[in-house]
């Protein structure tokens, strides 16, 4: 096989992708990928992510993950992706950015938004070059997603449907939260609102955990002025691999990929797991859960609100009107997926790729066939 037929073979099936560009400005010293998966919804949206590990294997399945996100929450968007080659940290990063928006100018398919390694001042840079950005600062029209806690939000909308699902009332439900930061801590906020107890909570320096409940607000303000969870005065240190094994009703991943695996799905406790990060949990980790009978709602379906809030801000629209799109469509997606688990026997995972490719192919059967 020639090393072209090879990248086609890895990469192509009925959906996409549309576009595998490599980017390469010597003066700048950018390398960087764009992956645009599928436009069949509409130009395509997603996050512009910068490490110095990036390949095109993650960036063509994150931009699949966006196609499927995108068109499981009914919005007018095609997935797309993109990869800077570079470490965040790096003193060159507003020229690389800058260097990047220039290269994707004409590539008018895709529409940018922060991800791991960018932020709101990224996409005002891109924006600056090319006009095209969302997940802008305030100042110049965004609608800041990370600051009014949008994926959190969702989370919480999901939880209130699912819980009823697996037997469960969200009052006194006591929680774990894997990750505190711009998606668990919110969540932890909106659900401590909905009398969830949170029981255990990480980040990446350790864990901390009551069974009497931790104090949200007490707990963000230590990590905040400390910068580690174990800051917080009261309760009991643990690991992060002990997080998972905590006496909980509800688990919500908010941090790593695949963190949830074999070596640990069997010592889960929750009867229901919402996966706020991307992909935490391992293919055979999720098809074990189902098997035991814990309800698990996908990342495409639960941690939907950023994209939701993103494609507001894209058409104009208000924060209001961000934050009751998150909840109406969070909760609409959820229910179907479970009616499904519930009436069809589908795990969650087939269900929601259902729902998400039934509208992709529906958007595709309107597109000129040659
Ligand atoms: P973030 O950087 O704001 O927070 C991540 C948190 O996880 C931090 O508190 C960090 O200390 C902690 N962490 C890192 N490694 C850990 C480990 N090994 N164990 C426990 N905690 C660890 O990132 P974020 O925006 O909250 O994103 C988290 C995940 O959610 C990512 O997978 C991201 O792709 C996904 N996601 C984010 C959004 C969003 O709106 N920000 C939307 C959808 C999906």
């Amino acid at each position: 096989m020639t090393p072209d037929a090879f990248e086609f073979e890895r990469f192509c099936d009925d959906l996409g992708p549309a576009q595998v560009v490599h980017l390469h400005d010597p003066s700048s010293g950018l390398r960087a990928v764009l992956v645009v998966d599928n436009v069949a919804c509409g130009v395509s949206l997603g996050g512009v992510r910068m490490a110095a590990d990036v390949s095109v294997d993650e960036v063509f399945r994150l931009a699949r993950a966006m196609t499927l996100k995108n068109a499981g929450a009914g919005l007018p968007h095609g997935g797309g992706k993109a990869g800077i080659l570079a470490d965040p940290k790096s003193s060159d990063r507003e020229r690389l950015i800058r260097a990047f928006a220039c290269a994707i100018r004409t590539l008018t398919d895709y529409v940018p938004g922060p991800d791991m390694g960018t932020d709101e001042t990224c996409m005002a840079w891109i924006h600056d070059e090319i006009g095209r950005a969302v997940g802008l600062p305030r100042v110049i029209g965004g609608i800041p997603l990370d600051e009014i806690g949008a994926t959190g939000f969702g989370l919480t909308a999901c939880a209130e449907v699912a819980a009823p699902f697996c037997g469960l009332e969200l009052s006194g439900a006591r929680l774990a939260i894997e990750g505190l930061g711009n998606v668990g801590r919110p969540a932890a906020r909106f659900l401590a609102e909905k009398g969830v107890v949170l029981v255990a909570a990480s980040d990446s320096t350790g864990a901390v955990h009551d069974s009497e409940g931790l104090d949200v607000d007490a707990l963000i303000a230590a990590k905040a002025a400390s910068g580690s969870v174990t800051g917080y005065e009261g309760g009991e240190k643990i690991s992060n691999e002990a997080l998972f094994e905590v006496p909980c009703d509800i688990l919500i991943p908010a941090a790593r990929p695949d963190c949830i695996h074999e070596g640990n799905v069997d010592a889960i406790q929750a009867r229901l797991i919402i996966q706020g990060a991307n992909i935490p949990a391992t293919a055979a980790a999720e098809a074990r859960l189902h098997e035991r009978g814990v309800l698990v709602v996908p990342d495409f379906i639960a941690n939907a609100g950023g994209v939701i809030c993103a494609s507001v801000e894209f058409h104009g629209g208000s924060e209001v009107s961000a934050l009751e799109q998150i909840a109406a469509k969070i909760v609409k997606n959820t229910r179907e997926v479970l009616r499904a688990v519930r009436d069809e026997g589908f795990s969650p995972r087939k269900a929601a790729v259902r729902l998400a490719q039934r509208r992709v192919e529906a958007a595709m059967g309107l597109r000129r066939a040659f």
